[in-house]
């Protein structure tokens, strides 16, 4: 595992840059990748034949960084909550323990937020994210700020999300990779005992997941 708590730097700069120009889910800094002039191509091809508006594709975007994406996420956390033992397989093998749930991904690592640690995921090179499990990535996560003071000042980033840490939590912020990404497992909410599976599963948010919120208690246990 590499861990970059605190201190920024990538274990492997120079590795995962030249990686980056295999990938194709996004792109550094200046540079337009194939995809996304094909993409661009594609919508505006659309558009201008009337099959789409830009507003729909808006929608469609913000439905995968909000919703569906971030959903296939949130049935592996109350998948964990529900099953100690899945948990165990998830944290130490996480790729069995997705292909159990048809999900295939071979280089996520799961952290596991407790009340004394808190984790959570950036890219300080670029915008490395796991969007097997998340979907596609919110343009905060983008952001040079958020890349870069995330490692920095953490604390003060995540109050910025309205997370305000004890400070007595310690704090882990975990720099991705193009051969590594992250997935927080966020603590299960207290007032949560009674709920099935799916039901917890709707709670889990994608923020939660990255690790800049924690998952809210549902409305009638507050
Ligand atoms: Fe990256």
């Amino acid at each position: 595992m590499h861990d970059h708590r605190g201190g920024g730097g990538h274990g492997a700069e120079h590795r995962h840059e030249a990686e980056h120009h295999h990938e194709t889910e996004h792109h550094h800094g200046g540079e337009v990748s194939q995809t996304q002039l094909l993409t661009a191509a594609l919508e505006s091809l659309l558009v201008e034949k009337g099959l789409l508006s830009s507003d729909t594709i808006d929608q469609l975007v913000e439905r995968y960084e909000k919703d569906i994406g971030p959903m296939i996420g949130a049935r592996v956390v109350a998948r964990a909550w529900t099953d100690p033992a899945y948990k165990q397989r998830l944290l130490s093998d996480s790729a069995s323990a997705l292909a159990e749930l048809g999900i295939h991904m071979d280089n996520l690592v799961v952290v596991e937020n407790t009340p004394a640690v808190h984790n959570a995921v950036v890219c300080t090179l670029c915008s490395c994210y796991p969007w097997a499990v998340l979907g596609l990535p919110p343009t905060w996560y983008k952001e040079p700020a958020y890349r870069s003071r995330m490692v920095i000042e953490p604390r003060a980033v995540l109050r910025e999300f309205g997370l305000e840490l004890d400070g007595t939590v310690e704090v882990r912020v975990w720099d991705s990779s193009a051969e590594q990404r992250y997935l927080v497992l966020p603590e299960r909410p207290a007032g949560t005992e009674g709920m099935t599976e799916a039901e917890l599963a709707t709670l889990v948010s994608r923020d939660s997941m990255i690790g800049v919120a924690r998952v809210a208690a549902p409305a009638r246990a507050r």
